[in-house]
């Protein structure tokens, strides 16, 4: 019998003061204020990681990648995913999609969310798909002081 479990993931940046810093997500390098983070501040890419290291079991981000380690610092999350992919295929698990939501109210999402998906999908070998989501201005997000992404995988054996 097939076994199939889902996992989620959460992640959350605020936008770095640093004027030389760019936003990854999706590994897609967007124009405007980056994030601020220990390795290049993918929301996107952290949130797909935890989702499927939360439906296998395998830990979370932060025991896999600490952002005390100097060698995750300004770390290509796009690389973090594809190990995890690794890991999660290593034991025996296939994924099956993962979706993703981003609540941001700048920049827009959407005249890069196929190049998203498709390196995402690309790197975790399973359909990924990305949303853009607008605050309406509420709280912090409205305010742009950072970005969320949620996301949640399907993985089965
Ligand atoms: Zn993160």
């Amino acid at each position: 019998m097939t076994e199939m479990r889902v996992g989620h993931g959460f992640d959350i940046h605020p936008f770095s003061e640093d004027p030389n810093r760019s936003m990854i997500l999706g590994g897609v390098v967007f124009d405007g204020p980056g994030l601020e983070g220990h390795s290049d501040a993918d929301a996107v890419a952290h949130a797909c990681i935890d989702a499927l290291l939360g439906a296998t079991g395998l830990g979370d981000i932060g025991e896999r990648y600490p952002d005390t380690d100097e060698k995750f610092l300004e770390a290509n999350s796009l690389a973090l995913l594809s190990d995890t992919a690794k890991a999660v295929t290593e034991a025996s698990w296939k994924i099956a999609n993962i979706d993703c939501t981003v609540i941001l109210e700048n920049p827009k999402l959407s005249p890069h969310r196929e190049k998203m998906e498709n390196l995402l999908s690309e790197t975790v070998g399973a359909p990924v798909t990305v949303k853009g989501r607008r605050p309406e201005k509420l709280g912090t997000l409205g305010r742009e002081e950072g970005i969320v992404c949620f996301a949640v995988a399907l993985v089965s054996r």
